[in-house]
């Protein structure tokens, strides 16, 4: 019978095809990259001697020896595919660790590989695996079908690896990986039937064709700029170690002058600056046998992730690095100096999850100075700090379901009329492990969470309540501010929300007054616009707070129906900033001709008030009067003002 090598003739186009991918989207570094070149060309050469048999097969009179070494080297390379391709399947899924470190895995997995290589080695004397009879005919020998069930192992082995591993990958990637085990099953059985036509090899480069598109693209992993791993290839490498309970370190360079840089050199150059950087470190790790794999984050953020296993020196490598950057990097004639905090951190000992690495990685080159030296990870965080940002959401779903939030009020003075007229009610959480946990820390989490729904309701009803009571009308106070966070403004429920608690304490619109910040209202958001359209034409009005400090997009907040802006502490502390004074002054008097009414934040001194007073502002609000306080106290603190009247 006469085998046809066309299906082989396809697989072999389609595999140089691969090849062509593999090199020309240059991905043959990092380890997945490595194994899967590996795998295609173990599968290639598989090929061509595949092609090489079936052509001396169908010669009259071919070399003996030589047929018989192309036959051996074929079933070799044949049965290397499938243990090259789980070699691709661990280190997709980064579990070297885990197969080194468990002997029966470690010592079973290679016998059937090693138990068909003596077979081959073997075969001249035994003819047990296969033979040329006495026509020179290659046939089959009794133990043949070993090399089937060999394959047949490494195949189960195979696919209940990625199904075990199936919730690190995309329902399309766990196909694709799947795809050349059940294209080889189907070759098999088609090739039982018509051994004439073997189509094995064709439709594992199918499969591998498959992986090629779908899994190995570079444009998701790798920054265009630097060439390195980008961020989505750090938070799927970072959360695939930690739910694998790998064992990494990591130099942490954060670049601390980036911006800086950025808009002295521009983009163009920056980006030069930023490759420059990438080849240095590539090299670095090159040099000193470091064997990290390199990403570049984002705003001048480097990291290099090591193995434990393999981090002995990683002290000395993260000071190479950092001597290495003093200098600074030469662009353009320019000496650009780089202000690199460079810090070793460890998972899962120093981080427990990805979360707080993230943050860390974030956080540790605002929060710390810059000392020029190499710094641990370990030594730089309060631990307290940590474990309460990771346990802010339960910290926040026990208060609320506790009641454990206060509303705290803080006094607002109208010039004009020289007394108290409103308040801003601002939330307060006194935790009973934490101790007080200011508002900038748990309201943006609550934002990421979703719980500043429930609260900003909670602060709602108790204000409702106050304002309804007996003790609020005595005092004679017009409205209390409220704060809005930017997810409150673009919830759609937010009008029903305010309405009906309006109602259910019959409190009239007009005693609450909102606050939205500058970024909220800086969003071009339709539903935003229509809930302050809404809730105004309901005759609730609006504060435009922390002014000065943000973005300002003047076309948008003019648009907006505001009736106050809230002035920035930090705006309005400008004392010894004559050019910044000028600008205040003039912001006022723009505010004022927009026929809005202001209200100075954060007054503290008597100075202050009087400047304020001076250039027209209506109202003022800072620890010159009062401080926020709770409810009861701020009731005294009304009663008396009112009383020395
Ligand atoms: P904000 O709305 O700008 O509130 C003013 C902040 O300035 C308050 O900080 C207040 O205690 C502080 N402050 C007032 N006068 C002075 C002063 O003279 N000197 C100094 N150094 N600070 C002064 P607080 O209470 O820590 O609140 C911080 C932010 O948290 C608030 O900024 C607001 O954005 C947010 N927040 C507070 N309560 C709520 C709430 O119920 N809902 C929402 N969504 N956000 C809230
Ligand atoms: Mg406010
Ligand atoms: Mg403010």
């Amino acid at each position: 019978m006469e085998k046809v090598a066309y299906f082989d003739y396809c697989a072999f186009i389609l595999t140089i095809i691969i090849f062509a991918s593999i090199f020309f989207r240059k991905m043959t570094h990092g380890k997945i990259n490595r194994y899967f070149l590996i795998t295609v060309l173990v599968s290639f050469l598989t090929i061509i001697f595949d092609i090489w048999a079936i052509t001396l097969d169908n010669l009259p009179n071919p070399n003996v020896e030589v047929k018989y070494i192309v036959h051996s080297s074929y079933l070799f390379f044949h049965s290397l595919t499938i243990p090259v391709y789980i070699a691709y399947l661990v280190a997709m899924t980064d579990t070297w660790h885990k197969l080194r470190t468990n002997i029966i895995h470690a010592i079973l997995l290679p016998l059937p590989l090693i138990i068909i290589v003596i077979l081959l080695i073997i075969n001249a004397l035994t003819q047990n695996v296969f033979y040329l009879n006495e026509n020179y005919m290659y046939c089959r020998g009794k133990l043949f079908p070993l090399v089937y069930v060999a394959g047949f192992m490494y195949a189960i082995y195979g696919v209940s690896y990625i199904c075990y591993y199936k919730k690190l990958f995309k329902t399309s990637r766990f196909w694709a990986l799947m795809s050349i085990f059940m294209l080889v099953l189907f070759a098999t059985i088609f090739q039982m039937i018509y051994p004439k036509y073997p189509v094995e090899m064709f439709a594992t480069s199918v499969g591998l064709l498959f992986i090629a598109i779908l899994i190995q693209r570079p444009e998701e992993h790798i920054d265009v700029i630097t060439g390195l791993h980008k961020l989505t290839g750090y938070t799927a490498d970072i959360k695939r170690g930690f739910a694998n309970g790998k064992h990494i370190h990591i130099i942490l360079i954060n670049i601390a002058n980036f911006n800086s840089i950025r808009d002295m050199l521009g983009f163009d150059e920056t980006n030069t600056l930023l490759h420059r950087l990438a080849i240095k470190f590539a090299d670095l790790n090159k040099k000193n046998k470091l064997n990290a794999d390199l990403y570049y984050l984002d705003k001048g953020r480097f990291r290099f992730v090591i193995d434990s296993d393999y981090a002995n020196n990683i002290e000395e490598i993260a000071s190479i690095i950092n001597e290495a950057l003093k200098p600074g990097i030469n662009i353009k004639h320019m000496d650009i100096n780089l202000i690199a905090h460079i810090c070793i951190g460890r998972c899962p000992e120093d981080f427990s999850d990805y979360e707080s690495l993230m943050y860390f990685g974030e956080r540790f080159s605002i929060d710390n100075e810059y000392t020029g030296e190499v710094v641990y990870a370990k030594d730089l965080f309060k631990k307290e700090q940590f474990d309460l940002h990771n346990n802010l959401d339960s910290i926040i779903e026990n208060a609320i379901t506790n009641r454990k939030f206060q509303v705290y009020y803080q006094p607002i003075y109208s010039i004009k009329e020289k007394r108290f007229n409103s308040a801003e009610a601002l939330l307060r959480l006194i935790d009973d492990d934490y101790g007080f946990i200011p508002p900038d820390v748990f309201i943006p989490a609550a934002e990421k969470s979703g719980a500043i729904h429930k609260i900003g309701a909670y602060v709602l009803d108790e204000v409702c309540q106050f304002i309804a009571s007996d003790d609020f009308n005595k005092l004679n106070i017009d409205y209390i501010e409220i704060n809005l966070s930017v997810a409150q403004c673009m919830h759609k429920g937010l009008p029903k929300l305010v309405l009906d608690t309006l109602e259910r304490y019959h409190v009239s619109p007009d005693k609450i007054n909102l606050e939205i910040t500058e970024t909220a209202a800086s969003y071009s958001q339709n539903i935003m616009a229509e809930n302050i359209e809404t809730l105004n034409a309901s005759g609730i009005s609006f504060s435009l707070d922390d002014y000065g400090t943000g973005y300002s997009n003047i076309q948008r907040v003019s648009t907006l129906p505001l009736k106050i802006v809230k002035l920035d502490r930090t705006f309005v502390n400008v004392e010894d900033n004559p050019k910044m004074f000028i600008v205040l002054e003039n912001t006022i008097k723009m505010l004022k001709d927009m026929e809005m009414e202001i209200v100075a934040e954060g007054i503290e001194t008597e100075h202050l008030v009087k400047k304020f007073s001076d250039m027209k502002c209506e109202y003022i609000q800072g620890y010159y009067f009062s401080k926020p306080i709770p409810k009861n106290d701020f009731i005294a603190f009304i009663t008396m003002q009112n009383k020395n009247k």
